[in-house]
């Protein structure tokens, strides 16, 4: 492999983009090597300011009104074309349904490899980017490297932690790139009912399975959630099979990190446990005592969940002087 050109970061959610430049950071001070974020989109001039009080030494912004619609046909081209003309070492890109759309095309075009979700990142004594991810629901993590460059790796929301702001001093270059016409048209856009926070990001979180009978049944869950300033989810067979909600936590899902995880009515299978396992605090609640979300639970309550979650709602309740 030939010397690093460069770490760049690139993810069309701003958090994201300032977590993979807090990662970034780490790897191309390894490689003693500068760090680039990529800036796409429209009257974006001040965010590459800001990207570079996160760490970006460079920012190669791209202007255009066609970043706004949902078709990532333009990303593709733009991350395309910048990547041919200064041949970055590493790029790592948001792991977002749109961020694993474009790393996946991009890496194609490049005629490199690109590998998903990487939560572990580090560079190893030849130089190479160590890429791990987790794998068996999150019993393993398997470790890849990359024989062609750039090395292209997506990288979930919160896996790493974004630098303190400082004033710093860096290039913002714009460059000029003939955006490819997409090939499909958004006919309609429709907001989904979305809760107030986002599942990834919500504090507490009470779950339901297949335990709770009936979907009526999740007032129980929506009270004690609301006690708890929560959020409320599901196992992937109310959203999938019984077709009760649209969003699941799991391996196959979101995966979450709360302070606090209540689990209701769940079996607790490694495809659900990998999407908790990060949670600070994980509380069961089965009347099954084989049930093996006990095995990953920090505090286990035996018994109906019918019971127990009126009784805890009410108990605290009284305990926050909520009336
Ligand atoms: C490729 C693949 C990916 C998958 N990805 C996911 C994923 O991302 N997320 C996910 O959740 N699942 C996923 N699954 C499904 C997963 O394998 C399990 O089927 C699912 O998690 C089980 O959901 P559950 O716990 O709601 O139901 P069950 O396994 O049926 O468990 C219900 C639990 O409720 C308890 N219970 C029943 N009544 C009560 C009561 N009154 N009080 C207290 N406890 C009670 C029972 O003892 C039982 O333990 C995936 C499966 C596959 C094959």
């Amino acid at each position: 492999m030939g010397e690093p050109k460069g770490v760049w970061v690139c993810s069309e959610n701003k958090d994201l983009t300032l977590e993979l430049l807090g990662k970034g950071n780490e790897l191309a001070d390894k490689l003693q090597t500068e760090l680039a974020a990529v800036l796409l989109g429209q009257n974006v001039e001040n965010q590459a300011n800001e990207l570079i009080g996160f760490g970006a030494d460079k920012v190669y912004m791209v202007e255009d009104s066609q970043f706004k619609n949902l078709r990532a046909e333009p990303y593709v081209s733009a991350l395309t074309s910048l990547a041919k003309q200064y041949e970055p070492d590493i790029l790592l890109i948001g792991s977002t349904k749109r961020g694993k759309e474009v790393a996946s095309r991009v890496a194609t075009r490049l005629e490199t490899g690109c590998v998903p979700d990487c939560t572990h990142l580090s560079i190893d004594e030849n130089k190479r980017l160590l890429m791990g991810r987790m794998v068996y629901g999150g019993n393993a993590v398997a470790t890849h490297f990359s024989r062609a460059k750039p090395q292209i790796a997506t990288v979930p929301p919160r896996a790493f932690e974004k630098l303190e702001y400082k004033e710093r001093k860096g290039e913002i270059i714009k460059v000029d790139v003939e955006l490819e016409q997409p090939r499909t048209e958004v006919v309609e856009v429709k907001e989904i009912e979305a809760a107030k926070v986002k599942i990834e990001e919500a504090k507490v979180v009470v779950a339901g399975g297949r335990g709770v009978e009936k979907k009526e049944d999740f007032k129980i869950l929506d009270e004690l959630a609301e006690v708890l300033g929560g959020q409320v989810a599901y196992t992937r067979p109310l959203c999938e099979d019984r077709k009760w909600f649209t969003d699941w936590v799991g391996l196959s899902g979101n995966k979450i990190k709360p302070a606090l995880y209540i689990g209701c009515g769940i079996s607790g299978v490694i495809q659900h446990v990998a999407g908790i396992r990060d949670s600070q605090i994980i509380v069961a609640i089965n009347k099954d005592s084989e049930a093996p979300i006990f095995e990953v639970a920090d505090y286990m309550i035996e018994g109906d969940l019918y019971e127990i979650v009126p009784a805890l709602s009410a108990a605290l309740k009284k305990l926050l002087k909520i009336s």
